[in-house]
């Protein structure tokens, strides 16, 4: 459990921190913070192989607007464990920005956010709908999906961008796999996943941001037509200035920095691909039963604590990561 050997498959991580305030850099912050709040380091293996407090405003995206988890501090720990943690950041560090910036390219290209705005605006004036939110999700539905356009280069670059991330992420897992497994001379075993298969797999993690990002526009609508509703002083003469601001509100939730689900979701997609590799690289080498590894402090959230709990697990019956943030692994049972 202490082999420091060189992992034969590394992502670079030369893609360097965001510039300014990203969701990538408020989750890192609010990461940090959590952690602090939660005693520090714990120390001995339990805690090195322990996942990312996850608490449960993350579990319950996306119906939540608040994020705040416990991150691991990679410096604090020790051995295989230090690498395993620190090759898996930097995919999430690496391919993270780039599937959100791929998605934020693919909604400014596709979404007519003015016309859904004026035409959301007519419906809610006209009560065309049963109430605001009935209104919103039918307005958001039709803005954001139109992502789904796979003619179009930008969801060609997104579904890329999510391949690559998935792709390194799943090479990682193996590799994290057979450094935990112990010293031996087994190279990682190839991808046995086909390129349409990678392809499927990544417009599927797309649809599934599409889907999150949805539900945050409609909410964003809703939120947005309640506030105006209240303030009703002026609102004739407003009329105008309010639909800009709603524009402008909704483009920063579809293409700009309060976009979250291509974070969220893309983040989800690498831990549960991540652990995808490291079960590959655990059959590879006749590795049968597998145990779910959680912090095992206070913060680890309900459905990882079930899960450690209900380890070990058969290869084909190890869960998928339950929610945004989860840093839980898998080793040997
Ligand atoms: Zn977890």
């Amino acid at each position: 459990m202490t082999s420091l050997q060189t992992p034969s498959w590394r992502v670079d991580s030369g893609g360097g921190a965001p510039a300014g305030p990203s969701p990538h850099h408020l989750v890192r912050e609010s990461w940090a913070a959590g952690w602090a709040l939660s005693g520090g380091p714990l120390g001995g293996d339990r805690f090195t192989a322990g996942c990312l407090a996850a608490q449960d405003l993350a579990e319950s995206y996306p119906d939540e607007h608040t994020l705040i988890e416990a991150t691991l501090q990679i410096a604090k720990l020790e051995g295989t464990w230090a690498r395993v943690f620190a090759d898996r950041e930097d995919v999430h560090t690496h391919h993270g920005p780039q599937v959100t910036a791929a998605y934020r390219a693919l909604a400014k290209a596709t979404m007519d956010v003015r016309g859904e705005v004026a035409r959301f605006r007519r419906a809610v004036a006209n009560a065309q709908h049963a109430d605001i939110r009935t209104a919103a999700t039918a307005a958001a539905v039709r803005l954001v999906q139109a992502a789904v356009d796979p003619g179009r280069p930008e969801y060609r670059a997104a579904v890329a961008a999510l391949r690559d991330a998935i792709s390194a992420a799943v090479g990682t897992g193996m590799d994290a796999g057979l450094l935990v497994a112990g010293p031996r001379e087994a190279a990682p075993p190839p991808d046995p996943r086909s390129d349409a298969d990678r392809n499927s797999e990544a417009a599927a993690a797309l649809h599934r941001i599409i889907r999150g990002n949805t539900t945050d526009v409609a909410n964003a609508l809703t939120r947005l037509a309640a506030e105006e509703a209240q303030d009703d002083a002026d609102r004739e003469d407003r009329a105008a200035e309010q639909a800009d601001a709603m524009v402008e509100d909704v483009e920063d939730a579809t293409s700009g920095d309060s976009e979250r689900a291509s974070a969220l979701l893309g983040d989800e997609t690498i831990g549960s691909s991540f652990l995808d590799g490291m079960v590959s690289a655990f059959v590879s080498i006749g590795l049968r039963q597998m145990a779910w590894v959680t912090a095992g402090d206070g913060k680890v959230c309900g459905t990882c604590t079930t899960y450690e709990d209900q380890s070990p697990y058969p290869a084909i019956m190890v869960p998928d990561t339950p929610h945004p943030r989860c840093r839980c692994v898998i080793e040997p049972a």
